[in-house]
């Protein structure tokens, strides 16, 4: 629906979609349920609202093991012609949808960050700014709250299992709060320039760290994560003078946090 409303493409590829669905499922869905958006893919095609396509043979049910099916035929998915359409342009539909989904799953309402990270947010009350208007500080401090509730409720301290080992959960809420707190500058005070480049979405070459390792149950939090430029990064993780650049930048994080958070 948010693509709709955004008037972005119809439909996405499995490949695509499996990781941000995840991340938001893991954010926002049920503490004891785990993040599987392979089950609602495949159960929704079952309905005239949902189209999936781009895959040779049978769908296999979605109660059955379906990541190897997905992973291997990389079908993509959306909404039907009819129901994007209609999301699309019509706004009353598209609340009264957003409203019938928060009565449903959500006892009551869908979490205003949830409805801001997917571009549903302006359409609920019509007349309010949309996600993208919101201030850097404003989006900052709502992911904050994501994973401040996300932590409450536990979800932090869960492991997820991929092909070779297990690993704690990392929040997508995150790493989004520490890309807007860096505003696209590599957040070590000592950096000697990132590079001029930018990623192929166009977006500057940044990878969030844990500055405390998340692989051994570092806090999952902005208040302890850093936004570096490769160079940085590879400091930190493999240079001779990495331990030090780790005690400031755990500083920096910190004051960074504080400063963004003392705003209001
Ligand atoms: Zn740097």
């Amino acid at each position: 629906m948010g693509r709709a409303a955004g008037h972005r493409p119809r439909l996405v590829f499995w490949r695509d979609a499996n990781t941000e669905l995840r991340g938001l499922m893991r954010e926002y869905g049920q503490p004891s349920s785990r993040p599987t958006p392979e089950f609602p893919i495949l159960a929704l095609t079952r309905t005239d609202v949902w189209e999936l396509q781009g895959h040779v043979g049978g769908i296999p049910p979605a109660h059955g093991e379906p990541m190897a099916w997905l992973d291997e035929q990389n079908p993509s998915f959306g909404l039907a012609t009819w129901a994007y359409e209609l999301i699309a342009s019509d706004e009353s539909a598209r609340s009264e949808a957003i409203a019938i989904l928060g009565r449903r799953f959500f006892n009551g309402s869908l979490p205003e960050a949830l409805l801001g990270e997917v571009g549903l947010r302006q359409l609920k009350r019509g007349d309010t700014p949309s996600a993208q208007d919101w201030s850097p500080l404003e989006a900052y401090l709502r992911l904050c709250q994501t994973v401040e509730a996300a932590e409450a409720r536990g979800d932090h301290d869960r492991s997820t299992v991929s092909a070779a080992r297990e690993q704690p959960v990392r929040s997508s809420a995150s790493v989004k709060a520490v890309l807007i707190r860096s505003g696209g500058r590599c957040e070590n005070p000592l950096c000697t320039g990132q590079p001029n480049d930018v990623n192929k979405d166009g977006e500057p070459i940044l990878e969030v760290d844990h500055v405390h390792d998340r692989a051994k149950w570092g806090r999952d939090h902005p208040i302890q994560m850093i936004a570096l430029c490769p160079n940085c990064h590879a400091i930190k993780t493999r240079g001779r003078t990495g331990e030090q650049l780790r005690e400031l930048l755990l500083l920096e994080a910190r004051a960074r946090h504080s400063t963004w958070v003392s705003q209001v």
